[in-house]
């Protein structure tokens, strides 16, 4: 049997050669080999198989607003869980949310329901599950603050497991959840508070990002921050605001993020991303870290 009768034979939601360029917030990029969109335990138990059958490398997506997917696109399994996987449940100060769920969505039904602690997230357009893999945060706070526990699918050892947050080992923008690991939800603890108070801090703080960060395709920062600096200004300090290499841009409004063209290059994105590197290392000392998730690059 091969690829396409695997799958046929199966029950999966399933793409051939697939665009990425739809699933990022860059708006460019390849296509996945192969795309399954899961809605189950079961589709989850049928990937798997599928993955080990034709050793494909796997590659878990939610919102795509920190990826990078080259031109050449990725020769594997793209796994996007689907909408039995989009929800929030609210019970007193404990929040369940579904892995795929927006996390503005889950900032303004928190702060909706008086709870507080979560407005940051308002403004990162990822889901949950890219939230507590890159413990995405902002504001002062992050998602190790609220988390309690992820539930998740392996697809090293086929099992869902339980992992508290402190096992997950969450850092600056870090964690240690495995490029075999596909969280499915998770459950936050929030504080008692007055909605009228978390739905002004929402304002607020939508306000601040319109104010400060660019639109158009981008995936936010680019690279996190050293120790005691900050990457926009050490990028703007090296006068690149606005240096152009191809169809991707460094943004006038916000060094540390890219903005890439329609119908553009990831590959520019990535040549942009070298440079930057190059020259603030010359020209500062500093080695910046790229933040941004790179698919399919050497
Ligand atoms: C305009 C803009 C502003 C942003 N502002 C911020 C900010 O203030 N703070 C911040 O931290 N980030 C910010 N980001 C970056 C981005 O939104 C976050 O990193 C977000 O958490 C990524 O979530 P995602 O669902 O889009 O993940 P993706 O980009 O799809 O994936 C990111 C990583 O998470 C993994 N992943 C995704 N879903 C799962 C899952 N269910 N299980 C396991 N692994 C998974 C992927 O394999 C990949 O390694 C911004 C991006 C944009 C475009």
């Amino acid at each position: 049997m091969n690829e396409l009768e695997f799958l046929a034979s199966t029950q999966l939601h399933y793409e051939i050669d697939h665009s990425m360029a739809r699933y990022c917030t860059y708006r460019v990029g390849g296509p996945a080999k192969y795309f399954v969109s899961i809605d189950s335990v079961d589709d989850l138990v049928q990937a798997k198989a599928f993955a080990e059958r034709f050793s494909l490398p796997t590659l878990m997506i939610g919102k795509g607003s920190n990826l990078l997917v080259a031109d050449n696109g990725f020769e594997g399994l793209c796994i996007q869980l689907g909408k039995a996987f989009d929800f929030v449940e609210i019970d007193g100060q404990v929040v369940t949310v579904g892995a795929i769920t927006f996390l503005p969505i889950v900032a303004r039904q928190t702060a909706a329901a008086g709870l507080t602690g979560f407005e940051w997230a308002v403004g990162v357009p990822g889901s949950l599950g890219g939230a507590v893999r890159m413990n995405a945060g902002g504001h002062g706070s992050d998602m190790a603050a609220n988390l309690i526990d992820v539930h998740l699918f392996d697809f090293s050892d086929g099992a869902l497991h339980t992992l508290s947050a402190a096992e997950l080992k969450l850092g600056y923008r870090s964690s240690s959840i495995k490029q075999t690991q596909l969280v499915l939800s998770a459950r936050l603890r929030l504080e008692r508070g007055e909605a009228e108070v978390a739905k002004q801090e929402i304002s607020e703080i939508v306000q601040w990002r319109r104010s400060h960060q660019p639109g158009g395709a981008n995936a936010g920062s680019v690279f996190a921050n050293p120790e005691g600096t900050h990457s926009a200004k050490l990028i703007d300090e090296c006068g690149l605001k606005g240096f152009t290499m191809g169809t991707a841009s460094v943004s006038e409004k916000h060094a540390n993020f890219i903005q890439a063209t329609a119908d553009g290059s990831a590959d520019d994105v990535y040549r942009l991303i070298e440079h930057i590197k190059r020259v603030v290392l010359a020209e500062t000392g500093y080695e910046l870290r790229v933040e941004n998730r790179l698919i399919g690059f050497d």
